[in-house]
């Protein structure tokens, strides 16, 4: 096959990349699963925008303190002066954020200063994701492949060009174009805990490792304070979201005792569930909504509420066990403030890529913000430096290369985590 552009992942990174590109240009989107399977769907509490141009000290000071100061000033700046184009893109695509009358409604998840997030009850990422699909679905320019997984990148001369993948039936095929995207998501998938989709196991990361494609900050890894705690084995963790405690939700301890202060960064509320589970050798703690009203939690958290009862809890009326699980990859493909990597023809957007915005820590709701800004930006330095390839290749697959490479692509990344972890130590 052959393509113009090749687009590995259909989140919302892989969609809007897509979406961005000239509709001139023939683009294929190949996807690991179906293409509805993406975390891009899962996202709960909602996505940032700048509310006015008084905000942004306090969005800004708010994402780096978040991060520890360790962001990149300068994608951060991009992210925030780029949020109110990127909403106004989703609602001309159709998506609806919630509104009162013709104005937007905010809230507010952990460690923001102001409500400046917008929201489509708790199903936001669903909502943007799938009319992002849908629209990429009639353009005619734009093909998805479903079910197809990348093993590998063609490689030749320092640039990218395409990919070796597979199909469900595992038949192998080479992908040319003259410009890749990654947007393969998150590495939840290589690890036993995660909120994440089981089958997003930092595939890019691996290549990029195999490649020597620039990292960044691989052992910066999110963990989600509250997530479902079951005993149930072998599921994703399904995620209780942030904007439940911006709501007023409040953590307990087994005595019913609060111990921390809900609305610190993620991290510092993860560590505080840790501290008090090894003092009191519990495997969770408890989230109580009770200082929520109900009508509050059944229009607001319909699915929280849902999926809760399914398990046997009515958080209406009662606290649940919550524990904290990997959520997020701050860390990743290192790419310039266009997404592009240090690869020639090679660029990656979302979970995957590390543009700094986030430094150690996210930001709740900054990530959705963060893969479309930045997945548009790719679209427009491709399109503005679009060089085509000349040369005819024919590519050689050797398939027995690939026997293994689920082992060895998970040890890879999980072994250069820890390499990295160790040399901060
Ligand atoms: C439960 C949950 C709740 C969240 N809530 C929020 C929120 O409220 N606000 C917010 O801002 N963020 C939230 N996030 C984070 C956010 O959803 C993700 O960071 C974001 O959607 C990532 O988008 P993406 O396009 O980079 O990746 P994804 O949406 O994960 O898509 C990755 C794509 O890559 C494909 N892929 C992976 N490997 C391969 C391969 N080898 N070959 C082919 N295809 C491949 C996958 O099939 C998939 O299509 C949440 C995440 C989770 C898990």
């Amino acid at each position: 096959m052959k393509t113009d552009i090749l687009i590995v992942g259909s989140g919302v990174a892989g969609l809007y990349c897509a979406l961005n590109l000239p509709e001139d240009k023939n683009i294929i989107v190949v996807t690991k699963n179906k293409a509805r399977r993406s975390d891009s769907f899962l996202a709960q509490g909602g996505i940032c925008v700048l509310r006015d141009e008084d905000d942004y000290d306090s969005f800004y000071e708010d994402t780096m303190k978040a991060g520890h100061y360790e962001n990149n000033p300068d994608s951060v700046h991009i992210m925030i002066h780029s949020s109110q184009e990127v909403i106004s893109d989703l609602e001309s695509f159709g998506v609806r954020f919630e509104k009162n009358g013709k104005e937007f409604t905010y809230t507010r998840e952990g460690a923001h200063s102001h409500p400046r997030i917008l929201f489509h009850e708790d199903e936001t990422g669903k909502e943007i994701t799938s009319h992002l699909l849908d629209t990429a679905k009639t353009r005619e320019n734009i093909t998805i492949i479903e079910n197809y997984t990348m093993v590998d990148l063609i490689c030749k001369d320092g640039e990218c060009h395409g990919i070796i993948g597979h199909n469900e039936d595992s038949e192998y095929s080479a992908i040319q174009a003259d410009y890749t995207v990654l947007a393969t998501g998150g590495i939840g998938g290589i690890f036993e805990h995660s909120t994440n989709y089981k089958h997003l196991t930092g595939d890019a990361i691996a290549l990029a490792l195999k490649y020597n494609i620039k990292l960044q900050h691989l052992d910066y890894i999110q963990i989600h304070p509250t997530t479902l705690y079951t005993e149930k084995e072998g599921n994703r963790e399904f995620l209780i979201s942030e904007s439940v405690r911006g709501e007023g939700a409040i953590l307990l301890n087994s005595k019913g005792e609060r111990f921390v202060n809900e609305l610190l960064p993620r991290d510092v509320v993860a560590n505080a569930i840790f501290e008090e589970m090894k003092k009191e050798g519990s495997k969770h703690v408890w989230l109580s909504l009770s200082p929520i009203p109900e009508s509050e939690i059944r229009t607001h958290f319909p699915n929280i509420y849902q999926k809760c009862l399914d398990e046997g809890y009515d958080i209406t009326k009662e606290p649940i066990p919550v524990v904290p699980s990997q959520h997020y990859f701050m860390g990743g493909i290192d790419v310039d403030r266009y997404s592009k990597t240090s690869m020639d023809r090679l660029y990656a957007a979302g979970e995957t890529a590390c543009n700094g915005v986030h430094g150690r820590n996210r930001l709740a709701s900054n990530s959705l913000l963060e893969s479309l800004v930045f997945a548009k930006r790719a679209a427009r330095h491709i399109t503005d430096g679009y060089t085509p390839i000349t040369t005819d290749e024919e590519i050689m697959i050797d398939k027995s290369k690939y026997i293994n490479y689920k082992e060895e692509y998970k040890e890879a990344v999980l072994t250069a985590i820890e390499k990295e972890r160790l040399s901060h130590e």
